[in-house]
């Protein structure tokens, strides 16, 4: 049973960032394990989490979606969560995957604000609407996970019940994420030296952290600061641009990733390279066949994607997402090719990738839980 916990907590690690380019809504941690209503369970529970998450996916119809969470200090000694959920929360704050904060106050709404995400939230907010004119503007930005038949559903406080999908960035944000920011605060997991790390950023797993990733600096008076720290940021030169991909597998997305300037990334069966994407888990044994373990490298230059094949087999070019046959360009191994700004590669057919908001939806979405190793004991939904 224990086990079994951590395995679903591990696969919810997969799914918090800090990541300004993967994220797809805010919230703050301390509220969602309390939603004991959702499961009728202990009074704080980390599963919950994944239970917001797993909605969230349902909502968004796409499977592996990010939540950025603020997390209260306090939460890393809560006794109501167990030890190992603590111990796993802390993990998560020593890698940049969530945001702590003394007092959160109202960062939730500040990345919300600058990232245009929606917030999932039960509180109303409605002592921020000055300093947040959004909260008024589209109300339905803000929305309450409340119990529902098959898991948590998203209810907005004002207005129709949908999730809305990520609204334009701040032009502000647009200026603070065109640079990359260092924290004095030595060891500091959001706005380290390496990126994510510190002294011991080897040890603590954030190395491998791309600036690019960085998450977006709290603004205090107009200066960029360390919302953890609270101190000043320094400039460390331009962030590395960068471009969301997403793969899409049965017309359905399936994640998203960034590529960045800094280093290519590969997409496979099972890609032996470092930060490769996997998309074995997806395939049905034709495709497996098929797709080599690593079948085509992507690299962003001068703000073009160029994709290079490297399989065994190929692959294809749909222009603009057609599905013609007619109009697929054939990508031979070895060859490469720039994305075009509406294009996909298709590596096997049903198996695309191209920019993220280029992909149009597709069938009807049944998303993968995060939850699939919860012990039904943890599932246990409330009777109507
Ligand atoms: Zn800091």
């Amino acid at each position: 049973m224990r086990f079994e916990i951590s395995k679903v907590l591990d696969a919810i690690e997969g799914r918090v960032c800090t990541d300004p380019s993967l994220a797809r809504a805010v919230l703050d941690l301390a509220e969602i394990i309390r939603y004991q209503d959702i499961d009728g369970g202990r009074p704080a529970s980390l599963l919950r989490l994944g239970m917001v998450i797993d909605a969230l996916s349902r909502e968004l119809e796409e499977d592996s979606v990010q939540v950025y969470a603020i997390v209260h200090r306090a939460l890393l000694s809560d006794a109501d969560l167990t030890s190992n959920e603590r111990m796993v929360v802390r993990r998560w704050a020593d890698d940049g995957l969530v945001e702590v904060l003394d007092n959160p106050g109202d960062r939730m709404l500040e990345v919300a604000d600058l990232l245009g995400l929606p917030v999932l939230s039960r509180v109303r907010f409605d002592g921020l609407r000055g300093r947040f004119p959004w909260l008024v503007e589209r109300p339905g930005r803000v929305v309450a996970p409340v119990p529902g038949a098959g898991g948590p559903v998203f209810i907005a406080h004002v207005g129709g019940g949908h999730v809305p999908v990520a609204g334009k960035r701040s032009p502000t944000e647009a200026k603070l994420l065109a640079r990359q920011w260092r924290c004095p605060e030595s060891g500091c997991a959001l706005f380290g030296s390496g990126g994510g790390g510190g002294a011991f950023a080897d040890l603590a797993g954030g190395a491998d952290r791309s600036p690019a990733a960085q998450p977006p600096p709290s603004l205090r008076n107009g200066v960029p600061t360390c919302p953890r720290h609270g101190a000043r940021l320094g400039d460390a030169g331009p962030r590395p641009r960068t471009e969301v991909l997403a793969v899409r597998v049965g017309g359905l997305v399936r994640r998203r990733f960034v590529l960045s300037e800094e280093q290519p990334v590969v997409a496979g069966r099972a890609p032996e390279q470092e930060g490769g994407i996997m998309l074995g888990q997806w395939l049905n044994d034709e495709a497996r066949r098929w797709i080599s373990r690593g079948h085509v490298r992507f690299e962003l230059r001068v703000g073009e994607v160029i994709v290079t094949d490297v399989s065994t087999n190929g692959s294809g070019i749909r222009p603009a997402g057609s599905m013609a046959e007619a109009d697929r360009i054939a990508l031979t191994p070895q060859q490469s090719r720039v994305l075009g700004e509406n294009d996909m590669i298709e590596l096997y057919p049903g198996v695309q990738i191209g920019r993220a908001e280029e992909l149009p939806t597709g069938a009807p979405f049944t998303p993968t839980s995060v939850m699939a190793e919860a012990p039904t004991m943890a599932m246990r939904l409330p009777r109507p």
